[in-house]
């Protein structure tokens, strides 16, 4: 069920289990904490120190049920039947169909671009993941404590200017989104209606217990539309079957992440003050998560009737044009906002075209989620520099904030910390080596951390600018029944909560400073990425325990 649907078919055959699929580990066994020995002048502050020595970490998987009856997500010793397992599966799949959980089907060449082709459901978590209600607290209480911060650190042209300086010289994609930043700053350009749709993510440590930021997004924060579904379907499945699974569906926090990015682009929309201009989703020329975006354009429509228009950055630059009042027109439409979900990578702009098309946007009067310089606040260079000490400060006056806020910063640092690049060379499974890249795939994990430092090492120095090092979070794995093309495997995973949050303000005017929504994403614990899109996770909610 939900498999490969197009808008006139359906498989009417339900999907029958595999045979049970038993997932491996790949963590370290004992170790010795390195960052114990860090330099007082190291930008790893001491809110990063892990107040231990040594622990142990287990090399061999946890006991796995043999089959899959042989679990119960309840904690229950209880044994729930295939059949019973096979009836909620069915029952969560049909749903998923009917109610628009769904993504473009790989396997037809259609899918990604002609809308109610070649659908097939998200891939989902069967149940939702126990989180304290602790971590999901504090996630919340940061949500508008860092939209404060991005608006302040975008305004400061400098500090961004002068962080990206060697990383610009070694990424020709952050070179090319600099320069369009400095092209703004050469016209004293002011952003006054600023828009941020933000998704900060997080991981629980499970060693020191601390939940911590993985990234933040201030780009193309994806998921609130299928992700508000999934905690829907996850209550619907709890209401049903909640008693045999030992979950009460009311632990389960509503999302409404889609209705809230839609009244912030609704209200952008109204700032602008145009009645006939629209809302621009910028998007790829295929799209297998149009679905996603679909939800967020339908609910802008029925619920405060304001239209959206698709573009790719290619149709804008050939069909756009800023009139002399800044007025940003395409296709015959006045654009009020720009939304983007492309232009986040660099295989968005194979060629001019694409860049004199973001340029075009960033100078019209247009709002634009995000401007150029909300994109480059959400790069990992900056998330690194804004780790070092007393960085915070300079954007953030009131303390308990800057402690709230630095408590979730994991260990970051820049490679021309020759120590920290020692030492990661010593233990690179303690480390993740990321790139200015966003949207899955391109960190590096493992032996691999150390081949690539030496190989940048041996380059010489400005190689070296292009990444930065990042402590690795360990999360406590569980047992789930991942979903995926109507196939139910049971792993051991971990997950990654992400909170989405929306700003927007109009000169000193703040609008809309809010938490808005969650999307949980759950992933084989064995692999070290976790994108959706990408293929590594599945979507999944939050049980509050
Ligand atoms: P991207 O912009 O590609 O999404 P992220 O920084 O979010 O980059 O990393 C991608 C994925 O890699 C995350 O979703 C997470 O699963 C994993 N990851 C990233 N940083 C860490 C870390 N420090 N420790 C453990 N896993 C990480
Ligand atoms: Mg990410």
């Amino acid at each position: 069920m939900g498999v490969g649907c197009s808008h006139l078919s359906l498989s009417l055959s339900p999907s029958a289990f595999p045979p049970f699929k038993a997932a491996t580990t790949s963590r370290p066994s004992r170790y010795t904490n390195p960052f114990s020995s860090l330099p007082l002048n190291s930008t790893y502050s001491q809110y990063h120190y892990c107040p231990y020595t040594s622990f142990t970490m287990s090399l061999a998987p946890s006991s796995i049920p043999s089959q899959l009856a042989a679990w119960k997500p309840g904690g229950s010793d209880e044994v729930l039947s295939d059949e019973f397992l096979e009836k909620v599966v069915n029952d969560a799949l049909v749903w998923s169909a009917l109610h628009g959980l769904v993504v473009g089907d790989r396997s037809n060449s259609r899918s990604g671009k002609v809308p109610g082709v070649g659908m097939v459901h998200a891939p989902f978590a069967l149940t939702p993941t126990p989180l304290p209600i602790s971590y999901w607290r504090q996630a919340c209480e940061l949500a508008p404590l860092f939209n404060e911060l991005v608006d302040r650190v975008s305004l400061d042209a400098d500090f961004l200017q002068n962080s990206l300086s060697r990383t610009k010289n070694v990424d020709e994609f952050t070179g090319r989104l600099l320069e369009i930043h400095l092209q703004m700053l050469s016209l004293d350009k002011k952003e006054e209606i600023r828009l941020g749709l933000h998704r900060s993510d997080y991981m629980v440590d499970s060693e020191t217990d601390m939940l911590y930021q993985i990234e933040l997004n201030t780009i193309s924060s994806s998921f609130p539309g299928l992700g508000s579904l999934v905690a829907d379907l996850h209550r619907n499945v709890l209401e049903h079957y909640g008693k045999d699974l030992g979950l009460d569906s009311r632990n389960v926090p509503e999302n409404p992440a889609v209705n809230q990015f839609a009244k912030a682009l609704a209200k952008a929309w109204s700032e602008y003050n145009a009645s006939s201009a629209v809302v621009m989703v910028v998007v790829q020329g295929e799209e297998r998560n149009m679905y996603d975006q679909y939800w967020l354009s339908t609910v802008l429509k029925d619920k405060h009737g304001v239209a959206s228009i698709r573009k790719t950055l290619a149709e804008i630059d050939v069909r756009g044009r800023v009139l002399p009042d800044g007025t940003l027109v395409v296709d015959g439409h006045s654009v009020a906002v720009v939304y983007f979900r492309a232009g986040y990578t660099p295989n968005d702009y194979p060629s001019e075209t694409e860049w004199r098309a973001r340029l075009l946007i960033e100078s019209s009067s247009a709002v634009k989620c995000p401007s150029i310089a909300y994109h480059l606040v959400g790069t990992k260079k900056i998330q690194q520099e804004l780790a070092k000490p007393d960085t915070l400060e300079r954007f953030v006056e009131n303390k308990d904030h800057v402690a709230t806020l630095r408590k979730c910063f994991a260990g970051l640092w820049s490679l021309d910390n020759d120590e920290i690049v020692r030492t990661a060379m010593d233990k690179p499974e303690l480390f993740v080596l990321k790139p200015q890249r966003e949207g899955g795939g391109n960190n590096i994990y493992g032996t691999d951390v150390r081949e690539m430092l030496i190989k940048l090492r041996n380059e010489g120095n400005d190689g070296l600018a292009a990444y930065i090092l990042m402590q690795r979070i360990f999360p406590k794995d569980s047992l789930s029944y991942l979903i995926r093309d109507g196939i139910s495997h049971t792993e051991k995973t971990i997950s990654e909560l992400g909170i989405y949050a929306a700003y927007l303000r109009n000169k000193d005017k703040v609008i809309i400073n809010e938490q808005s929504g969650y999307l949980m994403r759950t992933k084989v614990s064995s692999s070290n990425e976790g994108g959706v899109a990408a293929g590594f996770a599945v979507l999944d909610s939050v049980y509050l325990t």
